[in-house]
């Protein structure tokens, strides 16, 4: 094994595996070390996202939902398949088969770029090195011209309800489960908690949802979150806004909760209590003593815009830096970093970060939101589109929600683009794309769309910004 590298990146989730290949592309030497440990023991490259996080859950919500429209849908499209039953096992042998194909397919990314990986811990030492230990115990120092920390995070938990992983679950517990839970209890209707207990809510399990905060959604702008809500609740999700909890305990047969809200205090009995309140910086254990590297008070690594530590030659990227804990958002940093490195120009632009939420129907969303450009006090003009007038969203049997654009009444500049409807995570790509070109929402009326599209709603809600809309009446 070679002693010294031109980079070595710690940690192998979408944060550090792009940086890595990015600068073997350059032509640098390059290690990555990573030290993920799935049930059995065994390393995986792919850290939080492809093992346990972005590609379990989606694929769990692609089946969750495929299984709810065989039960209540294909009758509505003329198609009679009879009793629909439920193979949780197959289900989830589908899931973990989707999981070892893409994190194999970063060990063969790896060898493309020529990047060395490497299982195990890493420790940054002062002075530009690294302390390697491998699985088997043994320690190496390596070094390097530059570093990069990509150790990202893992989930937060709550004093009162600790993780044990049987009654009380994280997320990667919540995505493994082999049971159908009759009741599941989630603390936090955040991210995690609306896609997860989606899933649940759709393969029959009863889902109440303890939220702290008296509002819903609060990143969202405030129309998609009273549209989420409404259909959410309408799905079936109990959610409980302004709830604490209490206390809890753990019993043979599940969790008891005692939680207060505006209406009293309450009981509660699961069968399974998912934590989902958040992720921390995975930071412990990352840096040794006299690195120079700064952490800040929540442990977060302290970086500037080009994630640059303190220390020169020494980067952070992803959920252990500043920022939405967003996988593209880590990858974009991590490509930066290593463009940067290499000696090219590199940039990422953290106003048109795109943020999806992948329940029934999809949220997504780039820029500001209305509270957002209210409260800049800058003259705005608003386009609504809804899916219910979207010929393609009704012969998708989808058409709930809508789109809708935000832009500047003085120079037309889009200031955010909000969707909640089928596919939104996919439209708001053709968002951020102009929002990065500095688009008026004129640009978008005057580009052509195909019919029937979805993305016709997109165009149809620039056009309803300056009351021309087509295929709904303009207010
Ligand atoms: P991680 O993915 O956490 O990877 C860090 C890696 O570094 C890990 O493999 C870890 O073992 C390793 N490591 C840490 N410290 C060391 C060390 N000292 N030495 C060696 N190795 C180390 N984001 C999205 O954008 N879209 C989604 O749909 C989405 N869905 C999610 C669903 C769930 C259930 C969860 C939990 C998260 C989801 N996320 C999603 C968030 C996303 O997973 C994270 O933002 C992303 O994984 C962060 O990437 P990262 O590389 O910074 O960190
Ligand atoms: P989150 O920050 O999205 O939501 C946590 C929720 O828990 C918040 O609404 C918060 O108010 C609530 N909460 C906190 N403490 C509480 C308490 N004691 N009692 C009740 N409620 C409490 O965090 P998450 O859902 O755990 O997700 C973690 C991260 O993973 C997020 O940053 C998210 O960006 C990322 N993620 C992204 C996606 C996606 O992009 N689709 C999917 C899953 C996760």
């Amino acid at each position: 094994m070679v002693e010294s590298y031109d980079v070595i990146v710690i940690g192998g989730g979408p944060a550090g595996y792009p940086a890595a290949i990015r600068a073997g592309q350059h032509g640098l030497s390059v290690a990555c070390i990573d030290d993920w440990k799935n049930a059995d023991g065994s390393h995986a490259f792919g850290g939080t996202c492809l093992n346990a996080g972005c590609i379990p859950s989606k694929a769990l919500l692609e089946s969750s939902e495929l299984y709810q429209r065989a039960r209540t849908e294909f009758s509505t499209h003329g198609i009679d398949v009879g009793a629909v039953g439920l193979d949780l096992g197959r289900m989830q042998a589908r899931k973990n088969g989707i999981v070892k194909a893409s994190t194999q397919g970063i060990q063969a990314l790896f060898k493309a770029a020529k990047v060395v990986g490497l299982a195990g811990h890493g420790t940054l030492l002062p002075g530009l090195k690294v302390d390697y230990t491998a699985p088997d115990g043994t320690h190496t120092v390596l070094s390097a011209r530059s570093i990069v920390l990509a150790a990202g995070s893992s989930p937060a938990a709550l004093r009162t309800v600790p993780f044990d992983g049987e009654r009380v679950l994280d997320s990667w517990g919540a995505l493994d489960m082999t049971q159908v839970p009759k009741t599941l209890g989630i603390i936090g209707a955040g991210v995690i908690g609306l896609e997860l207990g989606s899933v649940w809510r759709r393969l029959g399990a009863e889902v109440v949802v303890l939220e702290a905060l008296d509002g819903f959604l609060p990143m969202a702008d405030g129309q998609v979150a009273k549209e989420a809500h409404k259909q959410l609740l309408k799905q079936g999700l109990d959610i409980k806004l302004g709830a604490k909890v209490d206390s809890a305990e753990v019993t043979a047969d599940g969790v008891t909760l005692a939680y207060s809200d505006g209406g009293g205090a309450h009981r509660l009995a699961v069968e399974r209590l998912v934590v989902s309140i958040g992720r921390r910086p995975r930071t412990e254990g990352l840096l040794a003593e006299g690195t120079g590297v700064v952490l800040d008070a929540r442990g977060f690594v302290e970086v500037d815009e080009h994630c640059r530590t303190a220390v020169p030659g020494v980067f952070a990227v992803g959920d252990c830096v500043r920022g939405p804990m967003l996988a593209h958002k880590g990858k974009e940093e991590g490509v930066m970093v290593a463009d940067l490195i290499a000696g090219h120009f590199g940039e990422v632009n953290y106003r048109l970060i795109p943020s999806v939420i992948y329940t029934h129907p999809e949220m997504a969303w780039v820029g500001q939101t209305e509270e957002q450009v209210k409260g800049s006090g800058r003259p705005y003009k608003v386009g609504v589109f809804p899916f219910m007038a979207s010929g393609r969203a009704r012969a998708m049997e989808s058409s709930a929600g809508f789109t809708k654009i935000i832009a500047a009444t003085d120079d037309d500049e889009i200031l955010g683009v909000h969707v909640i409807g089928p596919m939104a995570g996919e439209l708001i790509a053709e968002a951020v794309l102009a929002m990065e070109y500095s688009a008026s929402t004129e640009d978008l009326q005057r580009t052509m769309h195909a019919h029937p599209t979805l993305s016709e709603a997109l165009h149809e809600a620039a056009l309803a910004a300056d009351k021309k809309a087509i295929d709904f009446p303009n207010r």
